[in-house]
């Protein structure tokens, strides 16, 4: 309410003073423009021999103006003063509207109240301000909505686990399993849950973009070495082949080592997960302009179409069921992307059913030394 009698005085002042000045101005300047004119008619009188009831005519004349001038002053001032008014009424109370609404709004939202949208009243500088707050509990909304998805997501997640470990003291209280099996579906679900929790805590530093970065020049291929290294039994004990490229030397990138092989890891362990015996998976790293392209491609079941564009998503996987059994937490991509994204570079994948698929990532390339590759 202070407002909107602020905005109606300041309004009503400012018409007000533009009329008395319009007065003033008026009464300053009319008489002459007038006075030439009787100037004139004085003249002609004065001629004629009628001096002195020229001179008198003259005084009433002039009197005569200002009397109309005062007289039409006043008489228009309680039309102008209405309109006035009303105008300054309308155009405080439309404003003050807003920003009543606009503090109502705020004050339910800061309580938790996110559905909450302000009519749009103007298209002007208003309406804006009242889309921008529109759009702002928008956001707001869909935060909420994903911290409380979050929480749902990762109590199932532990849950499963959970009902594991519940499992196997039953089973052991009864006696309906052995010890050292106990122990060893004992041990597996710890470790699972253990992978979970760490995951988790990675996924909320990338995702809260709090991770310390050690960034240096490296090579491209070495990195790519190094992770087949790594890898090596695994895929030797499954039966499936891992290629490296066969090119020359590329120009070095600049990033965390230990970040890029997290990355790599993640991808190769989804690779070799999804590719069965006798497939293949390959390794690839291209210089594309300021960045290389590195790229695991299998041979592996491939990705329906309708999944791949939320694959890079927290705890979205294609088959549940399956990435559970085989130790998925179902945030791995989460991390390589947000790795990969906080090292400067971008993500994606490609995927045919039946044929495989491709996981590609950029990085730049380290400026000092662009030569070559
Ligand atoms: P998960 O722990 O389930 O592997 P990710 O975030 O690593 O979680 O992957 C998300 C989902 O993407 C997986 O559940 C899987 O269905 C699919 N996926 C990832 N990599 C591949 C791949 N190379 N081939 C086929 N599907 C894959």
């Amino acid at each position: 309410m202070r407002l909107f009698l602020k905005l109606f005085a300041s309004h009503l002042l400012v018409a007000l003073l533009a009329l008395l000045l319009l007065f003033l101005l008026a009464e300053a300047l009319a008489p002459r423009f007038y006075q030439g004119h009787v100037a004139h008619m004085y003249q002609a009188f004065a001629m004629m021999g009628g001096g002195v009831m020229a001179e008198a005519l003259r005084q009433d004349l002039e009197e005569g103006l200002r009397s109309t001038l005062t007289t039409a002053f006043l008489a228009a001032l309680p039309f102008a003063a209405l309109g006035a008014a009303l105008t300054a009424f309308f155009a405080s109370f439309r404003i003050a509207k807003t920003a009543r609404l606009l503090a109502e709004g705020s004050r339910k939202m800061a309580a938790g109240q996110y559905n909450l949208r302000l009519p749009l009243l103007e298209r002007d500088e208003l309406g804006e301000l009242a889309l921008a707050f529109n759009r702002l509990a928008e956001a707001l909304e869909q935060v909420e909505r994903k911290r409380v998805e979050l929480i749902g997501t990762v109590a199932h997640e532990l849950r499963t686990p959970l009902s594991a470990l519940q499992g196997y003291a039953e089973a052991l209280g009864d006696g309906v399993l052995e010890r050292e099996r106990a122990a060893e579906g004992i041990a597996r679900e710890v470790r699972a849950m253990r992978r979970l929790v760490e995951d988790l805590s990675l996924v909320s530093r990338v995702e809260a973009k709090a991770m310390e970065l050690h960034l240096e020049a490296l090579d491209p291929l070495a990195l790519l070495q190094e992770a087949a290294e790594r890898f090596q039994d695994a895929f030797q004990a499954k039966g499936v082949a891992l290629r490296l490229p066969s090119k020359g030397p590329l120009a070095p990138v600049l990033a965390d080592r230990e970040r890029v092989f997290q990355v790599l890891s993640n991808l190769l362990a989804n690779a070799l997960r999804h590719t069965p015996e006798g497939g293949e998976v390959r390794l690839l790293a291209e210089r594309k302009e300021k960045e290389v392209v590195f790229s695991v491609e299998d041979t592996g079941s491939g990705i329906p179409p309708e999944h791949l564009p939320h694959i890079f998503e927290r705890f979205y996987r294609v088959d549940p069921a399956r990435s559970r059994k085989e130790g998925g937490t179902g945030v791995g991509l989460t991390i390589a992307k947000g790795l990969v994204e906080a090292m400067g570079g971008r993500i994606w994948a490609e995927s045919q059913v039946g044929w495989g698929s491709a996981f590609r990532f950029t990085l730049p390339l380290y400026l000092g030394l662009t030569k070559g590759g």
